[in-house]
């Protein structure tokens, strides 16, 4: 299902034409569709409601945008975040402390002190001395920090190196092997209530195979453990599932994954934490650009738009392929180079693509940038940082300003 439409030959967020935003907010834009973030944060819990004690804790850092939040809090995320800046972000968004769940290989005495004194719903521990540190801070504070610990399956989740976080060699949890010893010596202290396992293997994860392998390591020490004597409640299975970019991409869905959880995690008796990003937001925004210029080039030409890697790093990152497509398309398409307006030679969202006809001062959008889109933004060549629309139903708002680079710094 997408809310993103051709309606008499003009694409549409739902229903307010693009041409109407590029008027009134200007190029490049980042425009959401709320009706696509409810439908898709409603399915994804309805396929996994049935499993015992279930919690969805949005990944903030793959959409922070406050408006997002605050419509994902009203469906009943709570927040996975990974910094101090995101803290602040599920709270003022109105997420509740106890639904926020502290991920982050390198969280700081600050940021964790900040978090305690929130009194969020539980730190995911890292490496053993954040356990030490995190107890002793929560001590001095007289309250035992609910916990539990990252770990490391070596799993590869057959994802882009750059997004892969469950390899051994990933800086990611601890090592698997090691987890029964290390759970032993920081369940022993007061000041934390350690009673669980996360884990979290990657990104635009595209097969199930390497999911549920790592579950069921994950569910094996769980047993471990118990067998130490160790009372386990909660498994944070973290994110990670993938989302078609291409138009014949085969992505799992929400059923399949919820029919496999059901399967592996059937006789763990622990309550369920899930922490999707992506697949909540990335269909649900796209980004609007204008074309500058059509450049004659070698081979094909290059169409140079207004947005760049700066506006979407994701191609430039990690060779993401994001569809472009002219917001009125007139049938007739062109071979081309897809470009931005930044001094790198990585700026380049595509090459050699058959894309829409698209003609100086056309607009036309890529799709699929809800998610590690705007998020990931930087005003690197004195680039504004892109204005965020967010559409519903047939009205819109500016839920995040353009802001100047003059604005950021000296
Ligand atoms: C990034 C991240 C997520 C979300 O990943 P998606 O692929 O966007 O679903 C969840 N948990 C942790 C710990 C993460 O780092």
């Amino acid at each position: 299902m997408t809310f993103f439409k051709y309606h008499n030959g003009i694409l549409h967020a739902e229903r307010v034409p693009l041409p109407v935003i590029a008027d009134a907010v200007g190029t490049p834009v980042h425009v959401y569709s709320a009706g696509a973030l409810r439908h898709t944060a409603n399915r994804f819990m309805a396929a996994l409601r049935h499993l015992p004690a279930a919690r969805f804790a949005f990944a903030v850092k793959a959409n922070p945008n406050t408006a997002v939040l605050r419509l994902l809090a009203d469906c009943g995320y709570g927040a996975d975040i990974v910094s101090g800046g995101e803290l602040r972000r599920a709270l003022d968004a109105g997420m509740a402390p106890s639904g926020i769940v502290f991920s982050g290989v390198g969280k700081t005495d600050r940021e964790l002190t900040d978090a305690l004194d929130a009194g969020i719903g539980q730190f995911n521990l890292e490496l053993e001395e954040e356990g030490h540190v995190l107890a002793r801070l929560a001590e001095s504070r007289g309250v035992r920090a609910p916990a539990v610990l990252r770990v490391n399956p070596d799993i590869d989740g057959g994802t882009h190196a750059k997004i892969s976080t469950g390899k051994r060699e990933n800086k990611f949890g601890v090592a698997i092997t090691e987890a029964p010893d290390m759970f032993d010596r920081l369940a022993r202290l007061d000041g934390l209530d350690l009673h669980g396992i996360a884990l979290h293997i990657g990104s635009q994860l595209a097969d199930l195979k390497p999911l549920e392998a790592a579950y069921r390591r994950v569910g094996e020490l769980v047993f471990a453990l118990r067998s130490r004597g160790h009372a386990i409640t909660r498994v944070d299975l973290g994110g990670g599932l993938g989302i078609p970019y291409r138009s014949g991409d085969a992505m799992p869905s929400f059923d399949d994954y919820g029919a496999m959880v059901s399967r592996v995690t059937e006789q763990w008796s622990v309550g369920l934490t899930f922490e999707p990003g992506r697949v909540i937001a990335g269909l649900a925004g796209l980004l609007m650009t204008r074309v500058i210029w059509v450049k004659p080039g070698v081979a094909h030409p290059f169409v140079i738009v207004d947005a760049g890697m700066n506006d979407l790093a994701r191609p430039a990152l990690y060779d993401a392929f994001h569809r472009f497509a002219a917001v009125t398309p007139n049938g007739d398409t062109m071979v081309a180079n897809i470009a931005g307006p930044v001094c790198e030679t990585g700026d380049t969202f595509g090459m050699a693509q058959t894309v829409d006809l698209v003609r100086r001062g056309d607009l036309a959008v890529f799709h699929a940038t809800g998610a590690y889109g705007a998020a990931m933004a930087s005003s690197y060549n004195c680039r504004p940082l892109s204005p965020q629309v967010l559409v519903d139903g047939d009205t819109f708002a500016v839920v995040g300003d353009r802001i100047l680079p003059a604005e950021l710094a000296a």
